[in-house]
This record gives C-alpha cells, structure tokens and sequence, in this order.
C-alpha cells in the first residue's frame, strides 16, 4: 500500500460524511418532505413519487435506479404500498444503501383478520398503509428516519436530534391548532373514494360511511355505485371526498343523484398547491373541509 493510502482513505471518509450531504430517497412526497426537516442543511431528499399521483402505483423508471444508485439511504412507506420501490432497490445494485420502513411502530388499522385475496387486486393486504394521515404519525416516521440518519451519519448525530426535537415541538403545537379547526367538523360523515383516509379520520373525529372503490384499488362499478347512492341518501351525508389523482366519474354520478358534493382532498404534500409540507398538507385538507 502506497504511503498516501490511508491518508487518502480518511479524506474521501471525510469529504463524504463532512463536506458531502447524505442523499436521501423516499418513495414519497410524505416522507421526503419529513426527511427534509430531520436532515435540514445536511442532506438532499428526492421523492420517486411526486404528491398528486397515486402512490400505490409507481411507473419505475431507469433513471430511478441511477438515483437510489447513488443514496445512502431510501424511505419506504412499507406495509406493501410502495411494493413498486423493491425492483428500484435491488436494481440499484447500491450495496451501502440503507432502507428504512416508516411504518415500523405505527399502530396500523384494518389489518385483515384472514388472508387477503391479492388476485382480487386489494391494494391493502397487510392492513392500511395510508397512515402519514394521522399526524401523530408523522412523529414515529420521524423517528424511523432519524435512525436511519445516524446508522449513515453517525458524526451528525447530535444535530439530527435536535431537528427531530424541534419537529416534534412544531408537530404538537400544529396538532392542537388542528383538533380546534377540526372541532366542528365531530361527527361529519363523509364518503371518500379510495380507502386513504382511516387514519385521518380518527385523528380528527370525522366518519367515514363508504368508498366509492367496491375494494380498495378496485375500479367503480355501477352496482356499488348504486349501492354508495342509498347510503348517501339514508345517512345525509354531505361530502364526496376523493383523491386528486382519480377519475371523479363515479363521484359526479353519486353527487347528481344524492345533491352531495364531490370534494378533492391531497392525500400527499404536492396533492394540491397549498400543501407544499407535511404542515400544510394537514391545514390544507382542514381548510377545505371545514370550508364545505
Ligand atoms: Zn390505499
């Protein structure tokens, strides 16, 4: 080994744990946007999918890969929703990386009770993944990543606390602000098109009837449909609620029958203008809640 070896091997261990950022990749605009204000200055965060398309479906890209290639660490939703994040993983051929489940420690709701028929094409076979939407949440998400944080930049460890800390100061200020807006709304019983919203809803009071899905990732047909209008019409309910990122065909139909209202709500950061972080996605959905 030449004399310059070692010293040329701490300086690029330096370079790439002082000088360079970590590189973070989220499978989506949720976590990175967390991500974000866990690493602050330190690192740089890139989400697969962006917050106004459907995160259960992911069109993998080549150039998805190179990124996750070059990260040190991925964030995955897990309980199966971002299963589409596994081929970018091990296509990446990224020996180093290390991949945090955000959903380790989340309190998870509806987990089947029997197998789940996947060939039936339920997108939820280990229980409900949409759990970002509680932000009680967003704090054990916080958690998992400032873990993974400190396995890849363990000489940043103390910064990355104090950011998760402030974060938590700034959560429980927020969820206070939210419970008061959200006191008018106990009780409001709502239909919503896909299954994304359980965890919102007990977060906040609100009922959720029905689905316009008959199953969650399965398409509207005209006998559920049908069957949405009766339950519209036998509970009152006022509020159609669905997902920027689907078809508002079978909403509009159960609207016009029932005078209910077709309302789009981001499930995600990015799923509407205003909800640019996890902060304003949650004042975002309230605001437009409370405002119908
Ligand atoms: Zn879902």
């Amino acid at each position: 080994m030449s004399k310059y070896a070692i010293p040329f091997i701490l300086f690029l261990a330096f370079t790439s744990t002082v000088l360079g950022k970590v590189a973070i990749v989220t499978s989506t605009s949720d976590l990175k946007s967390i991500a974000e204000m866990i690493g602050g200055d330190l690192v740089t965060v890139e989400s697969l999918n962006k917050g106004a398309s459907n995160p259960h479906s992911v069109e993998t890209l080549p150039s998805y890969m190179l990124k996750v290639g070059k990260a040190n660490l991925y964030c995955k939703i897990g309980l199966d929703l971002d299963s589409w994040a596994a081929p970018i993983i091990d296509g990446s051929r990224n020996g180093k990386l290390v991949v945090v489940d955000c959903s380790r420690n989340v309190p998870v709701l509806e987990k089947p009770t029997q197998k789940v028929d996947a060939s039936m094409g339920d997108v939820h076979p280990l229980g409900n993944p949409h759990y970002w939407l509680d932000p009680n949440n967003g704090l054990v998400i916080a958690d998992n990543i400032l873990e993974g944080l400190i396995s890849v930049d363990p000489a940043n460890a103390e910064t990355y606390r104090k950011n998760r800390d402030a974060f938590a100061a700034k959560l429980n200020q927020k969820i206070a602000e939210w419970k008061s807006v959200a006191a008018k709304l106990q009780g409001t019983e709502i239909v919503t098109y896909h299954d994304s919203w359980p965890y919102f809803a007990n977060a906040f009071g609100i009922k959720v009837d029905g689905f316009v899905e008959p199953r969650p990732g399965i398409e509207p047909t005209p006998s559920h449909t049908a069957e949405i209008i009766e339950l519209v019409k036998k509970r009152q309910i006022k509020m159609i609620c669905m997902e920027p990122y689907f078809s508002d065909r079978a909403p509009k139909t159960i609207a016009r029958e029932t005078g209910a209202k077709v309302v789009v709500l981001p499930p995600s950061v990015g799923g509407a203008l205003e909800a640019s972080d996890y902060f304003s996605l949650f004042d975002t959905i309230l605001k437009i809640l409370a405002g119908n």
